[in-house]
This record gives C-alpha cells, sequence and structure tokens, in this order.
C-alpha cells in the first residue's frame, strides 16, 4: 500500500465550554486534545491501516508525549517527530461562536513546532514515502515552508503524488511569506482540497464553477470542495461528482475536514473511483464532528464502512 508523509504542527487543542466564550477572560476550558491539522490527518489516515509517516517536533512535555502516544498507537511513523528538551510543545485555544465561526489564540510558530527539520530521521521516512500531503496552516514560518517544500520534492522526485488542502485560519494569511508559499505549494498539487471561501483565494472567479475551472487549467488534477454538514463535490475536467453529506449530530466541527481530506487521500491512493473515495471522506468528516476532540471522532476503516452500509440502508427503508 502506498504511504503517505506529511509535514507540519503537532498541537494539543484546549476548548472554551461554552458558546461565545471569550479566550480574554478566565472561563472553563477543555482538553488537552492532541490536535494539529496535519497530525489529525496522518492519524486518520493511520487508523485507516494506511503507512504513514509524519515530520513534526514537540517539546518534551506531557503534551507532546500524547501526542506522540496517539499517532504511534494508531500506527503511524513517528520516527521523524523530534522531541525538544526546553521547548513546549504547541498549543491552540479555540472557542466556537454562535454564528458557527471560530476564535483562535495559537502558539505554533515559537513552540517546539517552529524546530521541524529534514533531520536523517525525516530523509529516510520520504526515502519509503509515495504521497505527500499538505496543510496550508503547515506553512506557518520560513523554517516550515522549506520543510515542507523539500518533502514536496522529494516525493514527485520518486514519481509520487502531492495532496494540499488550504486550511488558512484569517489569524495566519497574513503572516510573513505565507501567500508565496500557498502559491509554490499549489504549482506542484495534483489533489486540492479546499472548503468553502478557500477556494477563491487563489482565484479571480466569484463562483465556484468557473474558480474550480481555473485551477484545473492550472494543471492539477482534481479539486474537492468540502461544504460542511452539505457533503463535498469533486471536479475533475469534464466529470463531477457530489456527494451529500451524512446525518450526525455534530458535537465539534474541528477536524472534519482533515479527516475527510485523509479518507480520500487514502481511497484515492488505493484506486478507488472518485465515487466511492468521496462517500467514504464525507462518512470520515461526519464521524469526526460526533466528539468533542478533533482527532476523537477518528474511526477504522471497518467502522466507516458499517457507518456508510447502515446509513444507506436507513435513507432506502
Ligand atoms: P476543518 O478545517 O474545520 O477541519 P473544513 O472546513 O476543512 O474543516 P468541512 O467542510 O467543515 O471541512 O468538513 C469536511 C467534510 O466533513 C464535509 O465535506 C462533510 O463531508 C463532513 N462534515 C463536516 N461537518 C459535517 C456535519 N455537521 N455533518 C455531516 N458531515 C459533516
Ligand atoms: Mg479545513
Amino acid at each position: 500500500m502506498k504511504k503517505i508523509v506529511s509535514a507540519g504542527e503537532i498541537v494539543v487543542e484546549i476548548m472554551a465550554d461554552q458558546l461565545d466564550q471569550s479566550l480574554a477572560k478566565p472561563g472553563l476550558l477543555h482538553g488537552p486534545f492532541p490536535s494539529g491539522a496535519p497530525a489529525i490527518f496522518i492519524a486518520q489516515a493511520a487508523r485507516l491501516g494506511q503507512p504513514t509517516g509524519l515530520i513534526s517536533a514537540v517539546g518534551e512535555d506531557d503534551f507532546g508525549q500524547m501526542n506522540i502516544d496517539r499517532l504511534r498507537d494508531w500506527g503511524a511513523d513517528v520516527s521523524a517527530v523530534t522531541v525538544h528538551k526546553g521547548q513546549a510543545t504547541g498549543t491552540a485555544f479555540v472557542a466556537y461562536r454562535a454564528d458557527g465561526s471560530r476564535h483562535f489564540v495559537f502558539n505554533i510558530k515559537n513552540s517546539a513546532a517552529g524546530l521541524m527539520e529534514i533531520g536523517y530521521a525525516a530523509q529516510a521516512l520520504l526515502a519509503g514515502a509515495d504521497h505527500f500531503h499538505v496543510m496550508g496552516s503547515s506553512l506557518f514560518s520560513e523554517r516550515a515552508i522549506a520543510v515542507i517544500l523539500a518533502g514536496i520534492e522529494a516525493v514527485k522526485r520518486r514519481g509520487g503524488t502531492v495532496s494540499f488542502d488550504p486550511n488558512i485560519r484569517k489569524e495566519m494569511i497574513e503572516l510573513p511569506g505565507m501567500r508565496e508559499a500557498l502559491y509554490q505549494v499549489l504549482a506542484r498539487t495534483d489533489l486540492f482540497l479546499p472548503s468553502g471561501e478557500e477556494l477563491f483565494i487563489f482565484t479571480k472567479a466569484e463562483d465556484e464553477a468557473s474558480a474550480v475551472a481555473e485551477m484545473l487549467q492550472r494543471g492539477i488534477s482534481a479539486v474537492i470542495v468540502k461544504k460542511g454538514s452539505e457533503g463535498a463535490v469533486y471536479y475533475e475536467p469534464h466529470r463531477q461528482v457530489a456527494a451529500a453529506g451524512f446525518s450526525v449530530r455534530e458535537v465539534d466541527p474541528t477536524g472534519a475536514g482533515d479527516c475527510f481530506g485523509a479518507g480520500f487521500v487514502s481511497l484515492w491512493l488505493r484506486g478507488a473511483q472518485p465515487e466511492e473515495a468521496l462517500k467514504f471522506a464525507c462518512a470520515c468528516g461526519a464521524l469526526a464532528v460526533t466528539r468533542k476532540g478533533p482527532m476523537e471522532g477518528i474511526a477504522t476503516f471497518a467502522e466507516i464502512q458499517a457507518f456508510i452500509s447502515e446509513a444507506t440502508e436507513g435513507s432506502a427503508s
């Protein structure tokens, strides 16, 4: 089976208890939960039985240990996750707003995650990788950008493929070098996985169809647009496939896009048709939102298959 590698931030996520809770005031919080977009993606792909590995860095602390344990327990290769004494693992505090938006306080760039590098372990991991996944949120510093571009090149040299989820938070887009780096990654992308407005960061177009057409003209093989509870749409030149969202009770939306992406890419690498990969990915995303904590709703291949059969039978009867 093809091996997926990603590089980027490992963090713990700590979320506000109440809707519209201010992070500028003392209040009740939940967590820490293992998190970080590339870590969630790799954890979901690993849980599906895909060979996976992550290039990242954590501090020598409980938060780092929790993340490493989670990834290792689910079968991911953590040999290129370096542990730094005297540094703290990254953190992301999140508060949900009543309008569905989210407010974050991040400590990533100045955390241990900022120290990720292409050392011997990362080189060894990349030497066995068939696919590289990029999370836009991971392009947070010059150093992180260099690691990711090196990862892309290593995998492309081996004849591998690249997927890219822009995953941009408004707090991040103006970081130095971010915009340029997003375009550099895009130029090497085979599968592009934006959600909602992220599609329009890179295009002049103002409607979905023209924006997608613009992206496909750049040489991207397929664009998969994520639409939250409404599901997702797959586009390739001359073909379009839509999948409805599964009906679930949303407890915590964070991580849905990462789990969706991991589901889609894993099935795509196994040679599945877009219809099947899209439905499977939607099921990964739907299950992800049913638990508090970005990795807590990650399900196994068998659990996802069972969920799809149940949902399909339910809607047929
Ligand atoms: P995030 O960046 O927060 O991880 P995203 O914006 O990248 O998320 P979404 O569109 O929110 O991605 O979610 C990805 C996929 O997960 C959707 O396309 C859908 O299939 C599934 N999904 C998300 N939320 C729900 C929901 N409430 N009910 C059912 N399915 C959902
Ligand atoms: Mg996302």
